[in-house]
């Protein structure tokens, strides 16, 4: 591999031509589950004032405080490019006044996102996100939907294995008491625990039960549980969330240190992981966060939503057995070489009129012999050829050559389509 002077920026990826049929893959299948789930396609931009992800995401929390891209200002507000969409589609939502036209909205997108992390396996500064976020309601019913839907993508996909780990963080009326709870018994320890928890002691006491550090798991391993401080109503949803899984046959198992890094989070969390991936295993989660229209300045309204990482999944894939490839869209259907330029003029007359029924056709622009346009032809992976010489100009014929076999037949240039089992339109 040759070097160039410059080079991509670490942590951001190239998708060659040859890794985008997986993510099509990853995109086409989300469009066709979403959509059969009543959720309609979202875009919003990449970049947002700041204070919009401080205000939803948390000010003290880790994305916030340490892994946003922030621009300069504009008059006196910073940009930043997104590090997750669930806000943006909040502010798109809040901003266009879709909940005035129909007070129940299903939404998704696909797209980039951008934290400053340390890059590693699995772990990105620009990312892409397949997610959805239903705005409206505060059914748990729709809890073990959305959940469902998240299953089924992965399953659609074809990823093999994948476990569903599922909490419940509580609301605004019990969500104090516990913090305080945990706040009394993390004081006693306080010392011991690694920096980075000493630091959430105070700014984000919640993230102290997800730490990966052995050390603060086992000196954390008998702190009271959230599930068993829930308030009446949250306690109840909890339930009808897991019963409304175990009814869908949905395995899961109940992570009560799952917290997850966000603070707008209320009652049900979940995240889907491939243990399989090492370190950075999370494939996706979500959760519900009935106060986050409240929060950016809109009516407070029930709702839920998950992201789910593309570059996990795809990670995924390629340990569990491969990438689903989308073949019959991606390939050409024909390739053309010609003797001659003026040969390779009326090659372009064809191509183009071909093209204009569908037919995936390339034809080869270089100055070089026919044996090595052939050579490119075969890498092509076109199924047949078509080669043109003077001979076959003159009569208005083409020689195509069916690459597998190598059989070769001159036909006349208007019979192409046909020939190639395409002349439907
Ligand atoms: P989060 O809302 O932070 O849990 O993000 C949702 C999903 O996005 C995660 O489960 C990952 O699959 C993916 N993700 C988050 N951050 C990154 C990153 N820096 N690089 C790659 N994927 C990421």
């Amino acid at each position: 591999m040759g070097t160039t002077e410059f080079q991509k920026p670490r942590g951001f990826e190239d998708h060659l031509p040859e890794d985008v049929p997986g993510w099509n893959a990853l995109e086409d299948t989300a469009r066709d589950l979403f959509t059969s789930f009543g959720y309609r396609e979202i875009r919003v931009p990449h970049l947002e004032y700041s204070d919009l992800f401080s205000r939803s995401i948390g000010e003290t929390t880790d994305i916030v405080e340490k892994e946003m891209f922030t621009f300069q200002k504009e008059g006196d507000r910073n940009l930043a490019l997104r590090p997750e969409v669930t806000a943006s589609l909040c502010r798109a939502l809040l901003e266009h006044h879709l909940r005035e036209r129909e007070p129940f909205q299903k939404l998704f997108y696909i797209g980039p996102c951008f934290r400053y992390e340390k890059p590693q396996k699995g772990r990105n500064r620009q990312f892409h996100q397949v997610g959805v976020e239903a705005i409206g309601a505060s059914d748990p019913l729709l809890d073990v939907e959305l959940i469902q839907l998240a299953v089924r993508y992965l399953e659609n996909l074809g990823v093999p294995s994948f476990d569903l780990s599922l909490n419940s963080m509580g609301c605004p009326e019990c969500r104090p008491d516990y913090r305080s709870l945990l706040k009394e018994e993390l004081d006693q320890i306080r010392d011991d625990l690694c920096e980075d928890c000493h630091r959430r002691f105070d700014r984000n006491i919640f993230r102290i039960l997800d730490c990966k550090n052995d050390v603060c798991r086992q000196i954390t391993r008998d702190i009271p549980e959230i599930t068993d401080h829930l308030c009446e109503s949250c306690d109840e949803h909890f339930e009808e969330v897991r019963s409304g899984l175990s009814d869908f046959g949905i395995e899961y198992s109940q992570s009560p240190r799952l917290v997850r890094g966000l603070d707008y989070y209320t009652k049900t969390v979940f995240e889907l992981k491939d243990p399989s991936l090492g370190a950075q295993d999370a494939l996706g989660g979500g959760g519900r966060y009935d106060g986050l229209l409240e929060q950016i300045g809109g009516k407070r309204a029930g709702g839920i939503g998950f992201a789910m990482g593309m570059e996990r999944i795809l990670l995924s894939l390629e340990n569990q057995g491969g990438i689903p490839h989308r073949k019959e869209r991606d390939q050409l259907d024909l390739y053309m070489v010609s003797i001659n330029r003026t040969c390779r003029r009326e090659l372009l007359r064809i191509a183009s009129k071909l093209r204009t029924k569908g037919i995936n056709v390339d034809l080869n622009f270089e100055d070089r012999s026919l044996k090595s346009q052939m050579r490119v032809a075969n890498r092509s992976e076109a199924p047949y050829t078509a080669i043109l010489g003077p001979d076959e100009r003159d009569q208005n014929e083409i020689t195509v050559k069916q690459m597998d076999t190598g059989e070769e037949k001159r036909i006349p240039v208007d019979d192409l389509p046909s020939f190639l089992g395409k002349d439907s339109n």
